[in-house]
């Protein structure tokens, strides 16, 4: 296969990111990934290079650091697009240190994009979330992107929306910047081959960790926030989208940009699957997969929880020609498969 243009990657051994790393060099394009290793390990490397078959660049470096961050830049002149997945992204934690997440969050954009500026890279795709839509109106489910945004409920969603106004503005003073803002619904799962997965730190806030961990007994029960919502099963609904097609959105996001002279200069997102899941039926399908029990309680609601959100992603499926359509019980399969990799269950 021809080598493709060479993508930075920041925050390429995280969950998300090093999925994304995948892909990217499965469609033949070189990677650079910049991570600091604040939230993830370095052995994801190992498990990228048994994947693609070949070790992606790594420099062990803090988005805040610009010095480094433009050594980089300067090294590797061929570099033709960044992929900003870099973030500090536990919500709980956030409200508890705001500082350090505007500080890293929002640093590390304006570094890079003044980085890029300098040495001329023009496109840039940039991780977003759902959170900016809060709790949209009945009339606006599922949600698309020209859904009102809503003030953030947390200083980790307020980085999401300043950063994408960063890019706004940005965007505005240069119009050869190019702009793509995936917002992500709830990713979930792992590689097909277990090499790479979600690596939570301590006890997990998301809930498939969580329902894992609990199937591997590390934790007792899962507890499941609430089911006196007005939903079907009373649960609150998501939509969980596999890893896997999210990291090929962002193959083809960069591909369009690379390829699309004519797109707008910035474009926005949804990335979910159209279809919202209840945390009840989650738990369920999962022990049906895999035939596992999940103990589980009912507890209260669990503070600043969203009701209910699922994508309209037809913007995604139709400009973007991509679509996620990996079945929920290959999802939750590989899920499962991972944790056990971790845990050496067999
Ligand atoms: N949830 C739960 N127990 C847990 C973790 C999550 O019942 O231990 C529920 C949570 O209330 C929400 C859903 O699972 O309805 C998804 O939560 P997560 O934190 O994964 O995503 P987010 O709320 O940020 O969309």
């Amino acid at each position: 296969m021809s080598t493709k243009p060479c993508i930075l990657v920041t925050g390429g051994t995280g969950y998300i990111g090093s999925h994304t790393v995948v892909e990217l060099m499965n469609q033949g394009y070189e990677v650079i990934i910049v991570d600091n290793l604040s939230n993830s390990n370095v052995e994801v490397l190992d498990g990228i290079e048994r994947i693609a078959g070949r070790r992606p660049v790594f420099e062990n470096i803090d988005c805040l650091d610009y010095p480094s961050l433009d050594r980089v830049f300067c090294e590797y002149p061929q570099i033709a697009g960044v992929i900003h997945f870099a973030a500090s992204k536990a919500v709980g934690e956030s409200v508890e240190q705001p500082l350090m997440y505007y500080r890293n969050n929002l640093g590390s954009l304006v570094n890079i994009l003044d980085i890029m500026q300098v040495h001329q890279v023009r496109n840039i795709v940039f991780s977003s979330s759902c959170t900016v839509y809060g709790q949209p109106d009945k009339q606006h489910l599922p949600v698309d992107e020209t859904a009102p945004i809503q003030k953030a409920l947390s200083p980790y969603g307020n980085t999401k929306q300043i950063n994408e106004d960063i890019l706004h503005d940005c965007a505005h003073a240069c119009k050869q910047l190019q702009v793509t803002i995936l917002r992500y619904f709830n990713p979930i799962g792992a590689h097909p081959s277990a090499q790479i997965g979600e690596l939570p730190n301590g006890i997990p806030n998301n809930l498939l960790p969580f329902v894992t961990q609990t199937a591997a007994r590390l934790r007792d029960k899962l507890r499941i926030f609430g089911d006196d919502y007005p939903t079907e099963d009373g649960t609150c609904i998501r939509d969980y989208i596999y890893v896997v097609d999210l990291a090929k959105a962002h193959v083809k996001a960069i591909e369009r940009m690379l390829q699309v002279p004519e797109r707008e200069q910035v474009e926005i997102f949804n990335l979910g699957t159209g279809r919202g899941l209840s945390v009840m039926e989650i738990v369920r399908t999962f022990m049906q997969v895999t035939g596992v029990r999940v103990p589980y309680e009912i507890v209260g609601r669990r503070e600043g929880d969203i009701e209910q959100v699922w994508a309209d992603p037809k913007r995604a499926n139709t400009v973007l020609g991509w679509k996620a359509d990996t079945p929920i019980a290959d999802v939750l399969m590989s899920a499962w498969n991972w944790e056990k990799k971790l845990r050496g269950i067999n």
